[in-house]
């Protein structure tokens, strides 16, 4: 009884009274865990007691303060009304600025990532303000205050090629966080190496990595490797351990490895099959993926799909597969649909579980030739152009934009990544 009557008093205290901004010139700015705050000297004391606050005031200001605001005055009341409005101006002029900076830096970023995506040079950002500013100038003519007011922020937004640079290292950062997040939530992948010599005596060679991220299968440059002199599948097989190590993901998960493209992996492929867990599938394996109703449950394939994926249990792969077999309505939708949108559209997840696990096993180790060749393509446009300077970091971070299907949340990037773009 006395404990629980003692903690009420406690609580109490803890509620900021407005009779203490009187007495000792304290305050409780407004924002969550906010801390009573001197407004003179604006010390915050960690908890919300009037002795905390007395001890403060009392200490410190209370002889000076008290000789020209004596206590009760009208002089006093005006005096701490003036400090506190004086204390919210600077805060809201605060607020706005950095309003202001968010809204530049996210410009910039949005410039920086369309830049990228058309394979431009970063030096081109410079050129596109001045195109802005223009027409800034020449649409909003009539209205002479909206027009410099515009054109004023727009000469506010960073775009030198430095800027376009650093913003494009931030895009592809973040892009590359998204691969890895979705990455570690798959349980299959598939990669398809090319390579690519420059006049330098450098391979460069472009990974990209095929999986499903329970949506969708996607396609995206997994990372792009710059290697001195001849390289050989071993040294490959050594760089993509080490990648694979340092950002967190699992060699394990490689199902297959594609080096189509360029001759001179031909050679070199050896060595390479070594990732792949599961080289050897057998055709009625595949005769389920493609023809789904023409397989007897009971074959040895259902014991090779809980081989190649390991969280499958055959006995409900078996049952699935018989219902798959009865049901008039999936085999006529599987004359209509291609065999992608047949395993990720319409078969339903809920009640296919372990028949769409195998599904997409398989169909993750078909990578499209597609990427590789439009990868191909964006790295010689990017290269083409006169950025001999173009180091093999940055070459690679504009390789990824131009091909990636995510797409950052710019406004989130501007805010989140305040401190970054400040220096
Ligand atoms: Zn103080």
């Amino acid at each position: 009884m006395e404990f629980a009557k003692k903690r009420k008093v406690d609580q109490e205290n803890r509620h900021f009274k407005t009779d203490w901004a009187e007495r000792y010139c304290f305050f409780l700015p407004d924002h969550a865990n906010a801390k009573p705050t001197c407004l003179i000297c604006m010390q915050n004391v960690a908890v919300i007691k009037s002795d905390n606050l007395k001890r403060h005031f009392t200490s410190i200001h209370a002889a000076s303060f008290n000789a020209n605001y004596s206590e009760k005055s009208d002089q006093r009341t005006q005096k701490i009304a003036g400090l506190l409005a004086s204390y919210k101006h600077s805060v809201s002029t605060m607020s706005k600025t950095t309003s202001a900076q968010e809204s530049a830096t996210a410009a910039s970023l949005h410039v920086s990532w369309t830049l990228a995506k058309a394979r431009k040079p970063f030096a081109d950002a410079e050129l596109i303000k001045r195109c802005a500013i223009d027409m800034a100038r020449e649409v909003l003519n009539p209205d002479e205050k909206q027009q410099k007011k515009v054109v004023e922020l727009l000469k506010q937004v960073p775009l030198s090629a430095n800027t376009a640079t650093r913003r494009v290292e931030v895009l592809a950062e973040e892009c590359f966080s998204s691969l890895l997040t979705d990455l570690k939530k798959t349980e299959a992948i598939s990669l398809a190496i090319d390579s690519s010599c420059d006049r330098t005596d450098m391979e460069q060679l472009s990974v990209f990595v095929r999986f499903f991220d329970g949506k969708i299968f996607r396609e995206e440059l997994l990372c792009l490797l710059t290697l001195p002199g001849r390289t050989t599948g071993e040294i490959i097989f050594h760089e993509l351990t080490l990648f694979f190590e340092k950002n967190g993901l699992n060699v394990s998960q490689i199902v297959s490895v594609v080096t189509d493209g360029a001759p001179s992996m031909v050679g070199k492929h050896k060595g390479l099959e070594r990732f792949e867990s599961s080289p050897k599938i057998s055709g009625d394996i595949l005769l389920f993926l493609r023809q789904p109703f023409s397989v007897s449950a009971d074959g040895q394939w259902t014991g090779e799909a809980k081989r190649l994926v390991t969280s499958i249990e055959e006995g409900a792969l078996q049952m699935e597969v018989l219902e798959m077999g009865s049901s008039e309505l999936l085999k006529a939708q599987h004359k209509d649909a291609p065999m992608c949108d047949f395993w990720i559209n319409v078969v339903p997840q809920a009640r296919f579980k372990n028949t769409r696990a195998i599904a997409m096993f398989l169909l993750t180790m078909f990578p499209s030739t597609y990427i590789c060749e439009s990868g191909f393509s964006s790295m010689n446009a990017i290269k083409s152009q006169d950025r001999n300077r173009l180091s093999s970091a940055h070459l690679g971070q504009c390789l990824r934009i131009a091909t990636t299907e995510y797409k950052p949340d710019i406004r989130q990037v501007a805010s989140s990544r305040r401190s970054h773009f400040s220096h």
